[in-house]
C-alpha cells in the first residue's frame, strides 16, 4: 500500500500481485465451474428464478449468465465475454467459458511455480496462434448444397439443447429457413437473422411448429363478415386511423337547431365512406391499420369484401412494408394502388386459442417465419432457445463452410499437436504453450464428466487413438460412450466455432493475467468530482 493512499480515496481497497490474481482467477473459475455441468448432450440444466419468481429451466448458458447477478469484477468480465459470443456467435458460449476456466487454471499452476506471468501470456499468445493454425488444417470444406452435412450439424447443435422430441424437425425447419434468405455477397454467402421472424404460440405440441413463407401477425380479422382468406392480395398498409375521431382539445360547437346534429354526424360519417371509397378505389383488398377501425368503417370494408385487421403494432407494419413492398400511407386522400403491397394469400389461421394472420409468399421471397407451438410457455420458451442456437449454427456454417470433428475430437487433435510443438521450443513459454495444449482436453473431459465415463481413462484412450495414421477425427459419442470416428457418425460442427471460443478465451485469460493489481473505490463513493459544464464556463 506504499505510495497508493496518498492518491486515492478514503475506503478504497487495493490488492496487489499474487493476491488480485488469485481472486480474478477463482471468480472466473466459479462461473466457469458453475455452467460446466450444462455442456454436451448429456448436459444438466439449471433451474433459474428471478426476482420476481418467474422460473426458468434451461441449460442455455447465456441464459443462465443473464439471470444470475454477479458482483466481482472478474466474473462480470465472463459474463461480458458470454454476453458478447451469444451476441454475435450464438454457440461455443459454454464452451469458451470451460476453456477460459481451464487457461486460468493451468496458467496459476506456472505461477505458483514462480514462473512470471508476461512468459504465461508470451506463451499463451504462440499457443493461440499455432492452435489456430492447427484448427485451420483439420477443417473441411464442404458445400451448402449438402444438406446431409447441414442436418449433421444442425443435429450436432441440437443433441446438446432441449427439443422435445422434435429434434429432427427443428433442424429441417433451420436449415430451410436460412436456405432460404442465403445473400451472395462479393461471392460470399450472408445471411441476415432480422429475415426470419420467430414465433411462439401455445398450444398443440413441438411438432406442431411451422416455417411460413412470409410474415405472421398476431391479430385477427376485425370482423365477421370479412373475408378469411384473400388469394392475390393487394395490401394498403395504413398509419391513419379508420374511425371518426373525437375531438382531442376543448371546442365549443354552437348548435342552434338539431338538423345541425345531423348534418355534423354526417359529415363525419361521409368522411369515412370517401376514405374507404379511395382505399377501395386504389384496388386493396387487405388492409393493416396501425390505427383504430370503427363499425361503420367495418360494415363499409365488409360490404366491399375487403379484409382489415386493425390496432397492428408498427414494427409488423414495417415489417409488412419489406415483405409485400407497400408504402405505409399516411395520407388515405393521395394514395395510389403503386403503394399497395402484394402477396400471393393472405389467411386468417386459429391458432390454439387465438387467431393469427399468415402473409404467405410475399413479394419480397426472402421474409420468412417459425411458429414455434408446444403445450406450455416453458416448453415454447425453451424450443426457442434452442431453434435460435441452431439457426446460427447453420448461419456459421453457410457464411462460413467449415468443419470440424466434434466429441472433442478437434480439440483432443489439437492439443496433441501443440504439445509436440511445444517440445520443438528451447525458451521458457514452451512449459506455458504446453499447459495450454492440456487445457484444451477439458472439452472431451467435461463431456465424459457430464455423461458419466471416466474421464482420465477416456483421455489415455483418445490421445493413443490419435496418434493412429488416420485418428485425427476421433472424439467421444456420448450416446453409445464409444471412442468413434466423429465424421463418420455425423457429430460435426462448423470450424468458427472452436476458433472463436478458444480466442475469446485466451483474451480473458490474458486480460486477467497482465492485472497485477485491483483497485476498488469504495460503495457509495461517487469517485473524483469532474467539473461541471457552469465551471468550465467560469473558467472561460
Ligand atoms: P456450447 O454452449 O459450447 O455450444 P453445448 O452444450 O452446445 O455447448 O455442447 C457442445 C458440445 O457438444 C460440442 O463440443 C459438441 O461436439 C458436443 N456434442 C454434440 N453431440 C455430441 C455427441 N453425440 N457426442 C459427444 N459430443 C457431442
Ligand atoms: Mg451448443
Amino acid at each position: 500500500m506504499i505510495g497508493i493512499p496518498i492518491i486515492l480515496k478514503e475506503g478504497t481497497k487495493t490488492e496487489e500481485g499474487s493476491v488480485a490474481l488469485n481472486e480474478n482467477i477463482s471468480a472466473i473459475r466459479a462461473i466457469s465451474e458453475a455452467v460446466k455441468s450444462t455442456f454436451g448432450p448429456n448436459g444438466l440444466n439449471k433451474m433459474l428464478v428471478d426476482s420476481i419468481g418467474e422460473v426458468t429451466i434451461t441449460n442455455d448458458t447465456s441464459s443462465i449468465l443473464d439471470e444470475i447477478e454477479v458482483e466481482h469484477p472478474a466474473a462480470k468480465m465472463i459474463v461480458e465475454l458470454s454476453k458478447s459470443l451469444n451476441k454475435n456467435l450464438g454457440d461455443g458460449i459454454t464452451k469458451a467459458l470451460i476453456l477460459a476456466g481451464e487457461l486460468l487454471k493451468n496458467g496459476k499452476d506456472l505461477i505458483d511455480q514462480k514462473i512470471h506471468p508476461n512468459i504465461i501470456i508470451n506463451g499463451y499468445s504462440k499457443a493461440l496462434n499455432k492452435a489456430i493454425s492447427v484448427i485451420d488444417s483439420l477443417s473441411e470444406q464442404i458445400t451448402i448444397d449438402d444438406k446431409d452435412k447441414l442436418k449433421n450439424i444442425a443435429i450436432t447443435a441440437l443433441n446438446s439443447k432441449s427439443t422435445y422430441g422434435a429434434k429432427e424437425l427443428l433442424a429441417n425447419i433451420a436449415i430451410d429457413a436460412i436456405l432460404k434468405i442465403v445473400e451472395k455477397r462479393d461471392k460470399r454467402n450472408y445471411i441476415d437473422l432480422d429475415l426470419i421472424q420467430v414465433m411462439k404460440k401455445e398450444g398443440e405440441q413441438l411438432q406442431d411448429t411451422k416455417i411460413v413463407d412470409g410474415v405472421i401477425i398476431d391479430k385477427e380479422v376485425v370482423h365477421n363478415n370479412m373475408p378469411k382468406i384473400i388469394n392475390g392480395a393487394k395490401i394498403a398498409l395504413i398509419n391513419h386511423s379508420l374511425e371518426i375521431t373525437k375531438t382531442e382539445f376543448d371546442t365549443d360547437i354552437k348548435i342552434t337547431n338539431p338538423n345541425q346534429i345531423i348534418s355534423f354526424k354526417h359529415e363525419e360519417e361521409n368522411m369515412i365512406k370517401s376514405m374507404i371509397e379511395k382505399i377501395a378505389e386504389t384496388g386493396a383488398n387487405v388492409i393493416f391499420c396501425q390505427k383504430g377501425i370503427d363499425d361503420l368503417a367495418q360494415d363499409l370494408l365488409a360490404n366491399k369484401g375487403i379484409m382489415a385487421v386493425r390496432r397492428i403494432k408498427r414494427s409488423d407494419l414495417i415489417k409488412l412494408s419489406k415483405a409485400t413492398h407497400g408504402n405505409i400511407i399516411v395520407d388515405i386522400k393521395n394514395m395510389r394502388s403503386e403503394d399497395l403491397g402484394t402477396a400471393e394469400k393472405v389467411t386468417e389461421h386459429q391458432i390454439g386459442k387465438d387467431k393469427m394472420i399468415f402473409v404467405e409468399k410475399c413479394k419480397n421471397p426472402n421474409s420468412i417465419s417459425v411458429l414455434i407451438r408446444g403445450g406450455t410457455k416453458h416448453i415454447i420458451e425453451d424450443a426457442e432457445r434452442s431453434f435460435k442456437n441452431v439457426l446460427n449454427v447453420i448461419k456459421i456454417i453457410v457464411e462460413t463452410p467449415l468443419i470440424l470433428p466434434g466429441g472433442g475430437a478437434a480439440e483432443i487433435e489439437t492439443s496433441k499437436q501443440l504439445r509436440k510443438h511445444s517440445h520443438s521450443i528451447d525458451s521458457r513459454e514452451s512449459i506455458a504453450i504446453e499447459q495450454f495444449a492440456n487445457a484444451l482436453e477439458i472439452i472431451p473431459i467435461t463431456l465424459a464428466e457430464n455423461s458419466g465415463i471416466d474421464a482420465m481413462g477416456l483421455i489415455t484412450e483418445l490421445r493413443a487413438k490419435h496418434d493412429e495414421i488416420e485418428g485425427h477425427t476421433y472424439g467421444i459419442n456420448v450416446y453409445n460412450k464409444q471412442i468413434l470416428n466423429m465424421n463418420k457418425e455425423g457429430i460435426i460442427e462448423p470450424s468458427i466455432i472452436l476458433k472463436k471460443a478458444l480466442s475469446s478465451a485466451v483474451e480473458l485469460s490474458l486480460m486477467i493475467f497482465k492485472v497485477d493489481r485491483v483497485v476498488s473505490v469504495a460503495k457509495g463513493s461517487t469517485g473524483p468530482k469532474m467539473p461541471s459544464k457552469k465551471d468550465e464556463e467560469d473558467i472561460d
